[in-house]
């Protein structure tokens, strides 16, 4: 009963956000968004910029910037909310219990980590991000690059050398792939904005980076990173990738 209740509200949002999202579309609207009652994601014209997707660029470049907003969207219907529903947009238990049990401690490790990250405004105040308010953003912006990676690495022009331009001399595609993901994130903050990112879902963008990169293991050999730098830690969290 409680289950055709919930289908039947469900049912009643699906309408509703259908004849809203014909209504009022704002076509200038730069974002992405993954619904996990239609199983379906979103990304707005306006989001298709040049410094995310040209069909001129380096294809590492697309891969990094446009190709991991696709990952990251697919992978919020799997991030902790996206678990609890099944693929036709239903509240169920969809996990095993030896799966969820998996998927706990991961998610788990992932909200430790971020909750250690910290920022300091000029006066030398020490902020924290909240790694459980965060959590959802973070494993999908995890997820999606272990996704995005796979499919570049799987694409034959990741084979092919980067055209010499004196600003990319020396990177591999590998190497400019990862550069592409943390320019995708590059801000300039002024100190009114220093702590608007606390209150979100997102973590700030420098967090978007380092958590990312210091968690996927082929970052740190890409790089050369050496052991226990601030970029390759020894213990890290695996995230939606084999331990
Ligand atoms: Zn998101």
């Amino acid at each position: 009963m409680v289950m055709l209740y919930l289908d039947v509200q469900e049912y009643i949002s699906k309408k509703r956000l259908e004849k809203r999202a014909d209504e009022q579309y704002d076509y200038t609207q730069v974002d992405a968004v993954f619904m996990p009652i239609f199983n379906r994601f979103v990304v707005d014209i306006a989001y298709l910029h040049q410094s995310v997707f040209d069909p001129d660029h380096v294809t590492a470049v697309n891969y990094a910037s446009l190709g991991h907003t696709i990952a990251h969207e697919i992978f919020h219907g799997f991030d902790s909310k996206g678990v609890k529903y099944n693929g036709d947009g239903h509240l169920m238990r969809v996990l095993s219990e030896q799966s969820e049990q998996s998927f706990n401690s991961m998610t788990q490790c992932v909200v430790d980590e971020y909750s250690r990250f910290n920022m300091t405004d000029s006066d030398g105040k020490a902020y924290n991000i909240d790694g459980r308010q965060t959590i959802l953003e973070n494993l999908s912006d995890l997820g999606g690059m272990a996704a995005v990676y796979d499919a570049f690495m799987n694409d034959p022009d990741s084979k092919k050398p980067i055209p010499w331009t004196p600003k990319l001399k020396g990177l591999t595609n590998e190497q400019l792939f990862f550069v592409s993901f943390a320019r995708l994130w590059c801000k300039a903050h002024t100190e009114d904005e220093f702590l608007q990112p606390f209150d979100d879902v997102h973590s700030p963008n420098r967090f978007r980076i380092l958590g990312v990169l210091r968690n996927f293991v082929p970052f740190r050999n890409a790089f050369k990173c050496p052991v226990n730098s601030e970029y390759a830690p020894e213990k890290h969290c695996n995230v939606y990738t084999p331990q």
